[in-house]
Formats: structure tokens, C-alpha cells, sequence
């Protein structure tokens, strides 16, 4: 087969070596004759690996000594009840920005857990673009227990980029989509969480990184396998972990320092997205409606202005190995994902078809 450039949204492509070496020690890991799915995730062997892999991880993101990380199950969504059971105690509220698909899924399912106020800030013009009401001017609680938002809307490809300050109440913030993509201070959050299968290994982990003053709050009815506390105590280990996502995680980690670190990822990350937003821009044959300011440099929705064309270019692209362009269902065109792993070649690779499907459908 030759080369295909796979463009999912999610779970999404991983870096090439990573797999030959995952693929190279599936059967026999680390001299212990077995798989490192088959091991005790108590093994002397394992703990190592993922004290490793927390260690790179914290290396590449520069995350404080006050901070804590979680290797947990149960996805982004996870989180959308894992993060008001742990963080809203009774008798308060917490603040909920929206502005895509994800950051409203959420606000509605923390419902389910106490009192949220939701913060629309998702501006639609007359003509067509999306913009966003700056940070600055959200009309947050002084009293909130905390402020939930997502900086990278996956499905809607909108990326906000600078920190909200939120005067010290603890900012919770879905990265499902962007950890790792460009350098953050963790010491501005309260708490980092993010689905694996986007930026960091297969599905079935999710990372959470949280400030150690915020935990032990968590509301009575909380199960333990989604207690941060608990699962603090017990380095993530309190039930048994996704031990093989955790092991092709701490790959992704050893990866992407060998690469340079998320300094050096960022640049080609920042250059893949011009690439395409160049291409998407200088044609009236393609339209991405999100003010510039505010466009996703991970996930890249465009359509066709004839969008009767839409199956012929998914049909095409398919051919050339260009694979899974198709938008979320719930906004329709296409969407390219270019996560870490997605080489600059494959986003050259995309450019070049698109520029001649245009040509010939003109
Ligand atoms: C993909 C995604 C989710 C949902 O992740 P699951 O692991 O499927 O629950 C949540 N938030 C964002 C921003 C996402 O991109």
C-alpha cells in the first residue's frame, strides 16, 4: 500500500516511529518475554515504565512540583462528570465558557452535578463569520468554584489563545485536542485534563493534571475510579490502568522529545496550519469562516462553496491516500486534523490535491 496521510480527528494518526517500535517489542517487551499488556501494572518493570512516562510527561510540559498527574480512564467525557464531582461542592456554582460542540457538551453534563452558569461567547456575524467575545470582557462569578473552557474546539476548529484570567478562581481547561501542540504554563491552570487519542497515545486514557490544593474536595456520591484524590494516592494505580495506552503514551513522550521538545513541535505545527489556511484563503473555491485570531491550528474545517462536490472530493482525496477528511456530522464539509504526528509532508500532500481538484472542477 503506499503512503496514506490519515487526518481523523480522533483517534488520530501517532507517529510513525513510535508504532515501528511498538510494533518491534509487541510480543517480548523489555526482556521479560511477555507483552506489556500481559504484565501486573505492579511489576517492578511496569512501575518504571510509568514513572517514566509521568517524568517525560512533566518534563515536556514543564508541569510544577504542586501539580499532580493522573493517568485515568473514561475519556474527555469522563471528565465532563469527573470535573464537577471533584471540584463543585454543594451550595456553589461553577462558571462554563462556550464556544463549539465540546465546551456546550460539558456545561450539560455538569448540570447533572450542581449549579453551572453557562457563559455563551461564541459570536456568529451576519456575514458568516465566527468570532469570539475576547477574554477580558466574559462575565465571569467572583464567586464561582471554578471556570471551565476548551482552548481548542475540535469539532469546530476555533482555537482560543491566550490564557483567561480568571482573578484566582482555578481555571479547568478540556485539551483533548491541543495538549502538547504549542508551550502552555501550567502554573495558570487549576486543572489541565485531555483525552489521549488526539495528541498523545490510543483511546482508553485520559490525562489530568491538577494543583494539589484542589484536591479533596470531592462531592460524597463520587466512584472512586473518578476520585482525583484517590487516584492521587495511589499513583494513578488504584484500579487497574489502561496499561497499554499508558505504555504507547510514554512512546509519544520519548518521540516527541527526541523531536525537540513542544517548542520545536509548535514551529511545525504553526507551519502546517498556514499552509493550509494559505491554501484555504487565496481560493474562492474553499471557506473557513472563523476570524483569524481565532482558527484552530489542530483542526481545520473548510468547504466547498459547491457542496454538491463533496463526495467526489472525499472520493478522491481517498485515492491518494488522503484519508478520513470528512467534517463532524453535526457541521458538515471537511475537517483536516493535523495533530502532532501528521508530517508537513502530508499537509503538502493535501494542499497539492486540493489546488488541483479545484482546478478541474472549476
Ligand atoms: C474528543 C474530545 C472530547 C471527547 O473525548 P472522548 O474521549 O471521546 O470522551 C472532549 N473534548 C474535546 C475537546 C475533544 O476533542
Amino acid at each position: 500500500m503506499s503512503e496514506v496521510f490519515n487526518f481523523c480527528a480522533g483517534p488520530a494518526m501517532l507517529p510513525k516511529p513510535v508504532m515501528a517500535k511498538a510494533q518491534e517489542e509487541f510480543i517480548h517487551w523489555n526482556n521479560t518475554g511477555s507483552s506489556v499488556m500481559e504484565l501486573s501494572h505492579r511489576s517492578d518493570v511496569y512501575m518504571a515504565m510509568a514513572a517514566k512516562a509521568e517524568a517525560d510527561l512533566r518534563d515536556l510540559m514543564a508541569i510544577p512540583n504542586n501539580y499532580k498527574v493522573l493517568f485515568c480512564h473514561g475519556g474527555g467525557r469522563g471528565q465532563f462528570s469527573a470535573v464537577p464531582l471533584n471540584l463543585l461542592p454543594p451550595g456553589k456554582s461553577a462558571d462554563y465558557i462556550v464556544n463549539g460542540s465540546w465546551s456546550k457538551a460539558a456545561a450539560i453534563e455538569a448540570k447533572n452535578f450542581g449549579e453551572i452558569n453557562v457563559i455563551n461567547i461564541r459570536e456568529e456575524h451576519s456575514d458568516g463569520e465566527i468570532s469570539l467575545v475576547p477574554s477580558e470582557q466574559w462575565p465571569l462569578n467572583s464567586d464561582a468554584a471554578y471556570v471551565h473552557y476548551c482552548p481548542n474546539e475540535t469539532v469546530d476548529g476555533i482555537e482560543i489563545n491566550d490564557v483567561p484570567n480568571t482573578n484566582g478562581i482555578p481555571l479547568v481547561a478540556d485539551m483533548s485536542s491541543t495538549i502538547l501542540s504549542h508551550e502552555i504554563d501550567v502554573s495558570k491552570f487549576g486543572v489541565i485534563y485531555a483525552g489521549a487519542q488526539k495528541n498523545i497515545g490510543p483511546s482508553g486514557l485520559t490525562i489530568v493534571i491538577i494543583r494539589e490544593d484542589l484536591l479533596g474536595n470531592a462531592q460524597k456520591a463520587t466512584p472512586c475510579i473518578m476520585n482525583y484524590e484517590t487516584s492521587a494516592n495511589n499513583d494513578s494505580m488504584y484500579n487497574t490502568p489502561p496499561t497499554y495506552a499508558w505504555y504507547l503514551a510514554g512512546l509519544v513522550f520519548q518521540w516527541l522529545k527526541a523531536f525537540g521538545g513542544v517548542k520545536a513541535i509548535a514551529k511545525v505545527n504553526q507551519l502546517k496550519a498556514e499552509l493550509l489556511y494559505q491554501t484555504i484563503d487565496a481560493s474562492d473555491f474553499y471557506t473557513n469562516t472563523v476570524e483569524h485570531q481565532y482558527r484552530s491550528k489542530m483542526n481545520i474545517p473548510f468547504w466547498l462553496k459547491d457542496e454538491s462536490l463533496n463526495e467526489k472530493f472525499l472520493a478522491q482525496a481517498e485515492q491518494r491516500g488522503l484519508m478520513a477528511l470528512q467534517g463532524h456530522r453535526i457541521v458538515g464539509g471537511m475537517r483536516a486534523s493535523i495533530y502532532n504526528a501528521m508530517p508537513i509532508e502530508g499537509v503538502q500532500a493535501l494542499v497539492d490535491f486540493m489546488q488541483e481538484f479545484e482546478k478541474g472542477n472549476k
